[in-house]
This record gives structure tokens, C-alpha cells and sequence, in this order.
């Protein structure tokens, strides 16, 4: 292989106009000359010291301590194996220190797209978490505002059955299962909605609705408590407001986080009816069905209630699967549309309560409850004519 002595590149020089000049770098046993078009000059191999410099480093630089201000260069980095070099003091120690720098750089390049990633990598796993910490920070009073917003928007094209009388009875069910609920933060207010489908729901604050079918359809009082005990968790959980927030994006959630809770306010707000649509994830509903156990127990109810009543909800929806099955369409109603794989809970419900122990000696409600039903069936007659559906 023929050595290559000269090397395209450039010089500084106090000589040259303007201090600099192209031209081209030639290697001797005993000089690095430079060559170019506003003179020449050499730098004696002997004490030339060797930097990397230019943008990226990405040109070789020789100086002389003999030579203050000149400097002679070329992007060639091929220049520092030349034989001239080969025994020059310090040069070997030189090279090896920009080899160094070189990875060193690169290490710093790399390290800092791991340090990102992992910050993604940390934000990401972290968001459960924030979310539960920001809705934690999110007043009471604005959850119960959210509730009532939302709750406008179903009286204007549901029809609630009120009546004092009705309501002392559901009183009766729902006052132990309240007092199991260990969260004092909310006011829990039940309203029954004039409705033939097997539903329930729940709004922030507090505020929880019971369609008339599903009281209907209930044997036992503790049926519709299991539904409400898992309605209540939805609430005391904030599992609306903590997917209302996480569907508002990383952005909102710092924002809120450091501080602009009125902007997430204002947000949450304006799309308070987008709770009434709201579906939660699979977790969520297992999260409630757990507290929601654990209320009943609490209260002294029999759990029992919530899985018989989830039966029945399965049940329902079985049959209108098939009688939709011979339609060719199905429009999964009430609860099993906002309240997904309850085959599955019923079976994890099942497991809870195979371990629990205590089968009997459960609290008696103050209630006839078939005097109940009867109560409601006769209002639900009474009612007068229901708003024109579909407007709103
Ligand atoms: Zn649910």
C-alpha cells in the first residue's frame, strides 16, 4: 500500500488575508507542510501537538507551540496513521485521547436518548397514577357540579319517578349501605328513572340513578344494593373523573398537576356530557365490584345480592341476544353496555364469596320491599305523559 502524504484541507496563518487559506497538507519525515492558495508555511513533526476541532469534530487540527496562531488542517482523519507519526512523543497518547473523545461523545449522544426513552418509558407507566393524584386534587364541589350538569342533560329526555313516599322506602335500602361506604367525601343522592331496561349509573359527586326495571326485577332488597354498592365505588373510586381526565391528554394532566386546575375545570365542564357515555375499563369495573363487596360486607348486607343480581343482568341480556339474533341486530342494553364482561365478574364474585365464610345472620332491611315494587309500579301508572324522546 503506497503512503499517502498529502491530505486536502486548510491552514490558519497571521500572514495569510483574513488569517486562513485552502490549500493542501503534505506529511514529511520531519514537517507538516501546508501548501496553498495565499502561502505556505511548515510545522516541524517534532512537538506538533494534534486537536480535533470544527463542527462534530470532524477536522484534525496541528499546532506548534514554535508557531503561536498557525494551524494547518484536513478532514482526513487517515492523516494521523502516516509513518512520520509513528514514533513522534505524545502523538500515540494524543491519537488515542480523540479516539477517546470520539466514543466518549457518542456515549453522551446515547446515554441521552436512553435518558428519554426512559423518561417516556417512566411518564407512561407513571400516568395511572398521576391521574389518581390530580383527581384526588380535584374538589368535591366540582365533582358534585359535574354530577348535576350531567344529570340536566338526562332529566331533559328521562323522566324521574319522585315521590316522598318511594323515596323513604329507598331510603330504607340505601341509608346501610351509605354507612358501609368508608369515604365521607360525597352526599350520595338516588333517584329512580322512569326506565324498563335493567340499568343503574352513577355521576361524580354522588348523584346515582336506578331505572325503574331494575328495581322492578330485584327479588331481594340486597339485589339492588349489590348494584348500588357498585355504583357508589364507581363514585368514592372516581373512575369517571379519572378517565375523563386521562382522555384529556398528557398536556391537561400537567397543566392540572402544576397547578391550572381551573383550566381542567372548565374543560371537564364543558364535556360533562360525555359521563353519560363514559365506559370504563375492565379494571375499573373490577375495582368497583371489589369495593363495592367490600361495602355490603361492611354494611352487613349480603354480598350474595350482588352476584344473584348480576345473573339476572346476564341473564336478560342473554335472551335479547337472541331475540335480536333473529332480528339480525343487537343493541346491548342498560348495564351490560356501560358494565362489560359481567360473565367473567360473576365468576370472580363467585370466588369471593366461596372464601368468605359468614353465610348467614345478614342484615334485615326496614323495608317490605314487595310493598315497595307495588309502590313504584302504581307511580310509574300515575306518570303523567313521558317527553318526546330523541329531543333535546
Ligand atoms: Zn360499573
Amino acid at each position: 500500500m503506497v503512503q499517502k502524504d498529502s491530505f486536502e484541507g486548510g491552514a490558519f496563518h497571521p500572514g495569510f488575508p483574513k488569517g486562513k487559506s485552502s490549500g493542501t497538507l503534505y506529511v514529511t519525515p520531519s514537517h507538516v507542510k501546508f501548501t496553498g492558495t495565499h502561502g505556505s508555511f511548515d510545522l516541524p513533526v517534532e512537538g506538533v501537538q494534534v486537536e480535533e476541532g470544527g463542527a462534530s469534530d470532524r477536522l484534525v487540527f496541528f499546532k506548534h507551540p514554535q508557531h503561536p496562531g498557525c494551524s494547518i488542517y484536513t478532514d482526513d482523519k487517515s492523516v494521523l496513521d502516516h509513518p512520520s507519526f509513528r514514533h513522534h512523543r505524545g502523538m500515540q497518547g494524543q491519537k488515542a485521547a480523540i479516539v477517546k473523545r470520539r466514543w466518549l461523545g457518542r456515549a453522551v449522544v446515547i446515554g441521552v436518548f436512553v435518558a428519554i426513552a426512559l423518561a417516556i418509558v417512566g411518564l407512561w407507566a407513571a400516568k395511572g397514577p398521576m391521574v389518581g393524584a390530580i383527581a384526588r386534587q380535584v374538589p368535591a364541589a366540582w365533582e358534585e357540579k359535574l354530577g348535576e350538569l350531567a344529570f340536566k342533560q338526562i332529566t331533559t329526555r328521562a323522566r324521574l319517578v319522585e315521590d316522598p313516599a318511594l323515596q323513604r322506602q329507598l331510603e330504607a335500602l340505601t341509608g346501610p349501605l351509605v354507612a358501609g361506604v368508608k369515604s365521607e367525601r360525597y352526599k350520595f343522592k338516588f333517584h329512580i328513572v322512569e326506565d324498563a331496561s335493567l340499568n343503574a349509573f352513577a355521576l361524580p359527586g354522588g348523584t346515582v340513578a336506578i331505572h325503574s326495571g331494575l328495581l322492578l326485577r330485584a327479588e331481594r332488597p340486597e339485589e339492588i344494593a349489590g348494584v348500588l354498592a357498585h355504583e357508589i365505588a364507581h363514585v368514592t373510586r372516581q373512575h369517571s373523573v379519572r378517565r375523563m381526565i386521562e382522555t384529556l391528554g398528557l398536556y391537561a394532566i400537567l397543566g392540572a398537576f402544576f397547578g391550572d386546575t381551573e383550566g381542567l375545570f372548565a374543560i371537564l365542564a364543558e364535556n360533562s356530557g360525555a359521563l353519560l357515555e363514559l365506559k370504563f375499563s375492565r379494571d375499573a369495573e373490577r375495582d368497583a365490584d371489589e369495593q363495592g363487596w367490600g361495602s355490603m360486607l361492611a354494611g352487613d348486607i349480603n354480598p350474595r345480592g350482588m352476584i344473584t343480581m348480576f345473573q339476572k343482568l346476564d341473564q336478560e341480556h342473554e335472551e335479547l341476544k337472541k331475540k335480536a339474533g333473529a332480528l339480525g341486530k343487537l343493541e346491548t342494553p342498560g348495564f351490560l353496555s356501560t358494565h362489560p364482561h359481567v360473565k367473567d365478574r360473576i365468576t370472580q364474585l363467585e370466588e369471593k364469596w366461596t372464601k368468605l365464610g359468614k353465610k348467614e345472620g345478614y342484615r334485615t332491611f326496614d323495608l317490605n320491599f314487595k310493598e315497595f315494587q307495588n309502590t313504584l309500579r302504581s307511580r310509574l301508572s300515575q306518570q303523567p305523559p313521558a317527553p318526546a324522546k330523541g329531543k333535546k
